[in-house]
């Protein structure tokens, strides 16, 4: 079958992120016939890569060619965006988040629905690698059962880029970073929340958050820490996860890091009492070697089909999106949930 003939929306950062990737890794599937940015610098950008250019969105809109768009504008653009492309009877990818809350993401689904167009939501991270370790270890329990995990992105360079600083645009690190921890988070876990806490930062004085720190209870007992900072000079690491025989961490996406496993209870060989500060502590002395073994991590695979893949599929042959619109409007709805309590 024919590849998808795409046209790109928006041209910035992920826009041309999207055409590399369009052009290189699918290129049997999806077709990028040309790229729309309402900045004329974005559109030189493109052109001089040899892109074609349109002159506005309604000239996409209209160009009979075309069978699906991506979304890659400023995060309040894309209710409006997505809704014109489904009734112009295109497909739509659309950048996360999809929309700033459920009830313009309920709004959209109702248009394709009306339509009987796709519309798909771009949760990328769930092909990453650190994170398909993670799925790895809660799968096939390795370290056990895994009770608690923490999740976090460290960045020191504060907020990036200009709209991203300001609500109307659906600014704040919620909706940029932590839109897709939780994502990752609940696909994972796969259990209603029974609780979440969450606290966010204004380091930089901005009026979204720079940064947040939350706590989540799943009704499965599964506990999560999900952060994001984008003022911090030291990192912690972007993955500690607890399991009933073990514990892992993964430092970074270099993939770094290590799973310590239990060989025997501690009640069997005692470690030895350290010196630890002005006091001596054996609870807190690191395990005797014979009690733990040191395992590598992991090997990551996604055992699933790519993202650009599986939009295809969904579009050729009515597959069942990897990234369903039910999973991304509970995540929209806790982010809904962790924004009213900063009110
Ligand atoms: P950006 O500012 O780099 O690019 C946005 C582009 O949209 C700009 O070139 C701008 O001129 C253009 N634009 C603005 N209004 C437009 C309009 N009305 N019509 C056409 N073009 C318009 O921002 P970005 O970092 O590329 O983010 C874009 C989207 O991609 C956001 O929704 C963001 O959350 C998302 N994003 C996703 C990931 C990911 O990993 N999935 C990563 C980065 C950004």
């Amino acid at each position: 079958m024919a590849a998808v003939n795409f046209a790109i929306i928006g041209y910035g950062g992920m826009g041309s992120y999207h055409e590399k990737n369009l052009m290189f890794s699918e290129k049997e599937k999806i077709n990028l016939v040309g790229v729309y940015d309402i900045l004329e610098e974005r559109q030189e950008v493109a052109r001089a890569k040899g892109l074609s250019t349109y002159e506005s969105f309604e000239e996409v809109l209209a160009d009979e060619r075309i069978e699906a768009v991506l979304i890659a504008v400023p995060n309040d653009l894309h209710k409006s965006m997505s809704i014109a492309a489904l009734k112009a009877g295109k497909h739509v990818v659309c950048e996360k988040p999809a929309t700033l809350n459920t009830e313009e993401f309920d709004e959209i689904l109702a248009v394709a629905a009306d339509t009987g167009n796709r519309f798909i939501v771009h949760q990328n991270r769930r092909w990453d690698p650190d994170f398909l370790i993670v799925r790895d270890l809660y799968q096939s329990q390795p370290i056990g059962s895994v009770f608690q995990i923490e999740s976090r992105v460290n960045g020191a360079n504060g907020i990036p880029g200009d709209w991203r600083h300001l609500k109307k645009h659906g600014g704040g690190m919620l909706l940029d970073w932590g839109i897709h921890l939780l994502d990752q988070m609940l696909w994972l876990v796969d259990s209603p929340i029974k609780d979440v806490q969450v606290d966010f930062s204004y380091v930089l004085g901005d009026e979204v958050d720079d940064g947040f720190i939350s706590f989540i209870t799943f009704e499965n007992g599964i506990k999560a820490i999900v952060e994001v900072g984008t003022t911090n000079y030291v990192k912690l690491p972007r993955w500690y996860v607890k399991a009933t025989e073990g514990t892992a961490r993964i430092d970074d996406w270099d993939l770094s890091g290590e799973m310590v496993r239990a060989v025997q209870t501690s009640n069997e060989i005692m470690p030895q009492p350290i010196q630890a500060g002005v006091g001596l502590t054996k609870t807190m002395a690191p395990p005797s070697e014979d009690a733990t073994e040191t395992l590598s991590l992991p090997k990551a695979s996604a055992e699933y089909d790519s993202f650009y893949s599986n939009v295809y599929h969904v579009i050729r042959d009515d597959a069942t999106p990897i990234v369903k619109n039910t999973e991304v409007r509970n995540v929209l709805q806790l982010i809904e949930q962790m924004f009213e309590q900063e009110e």
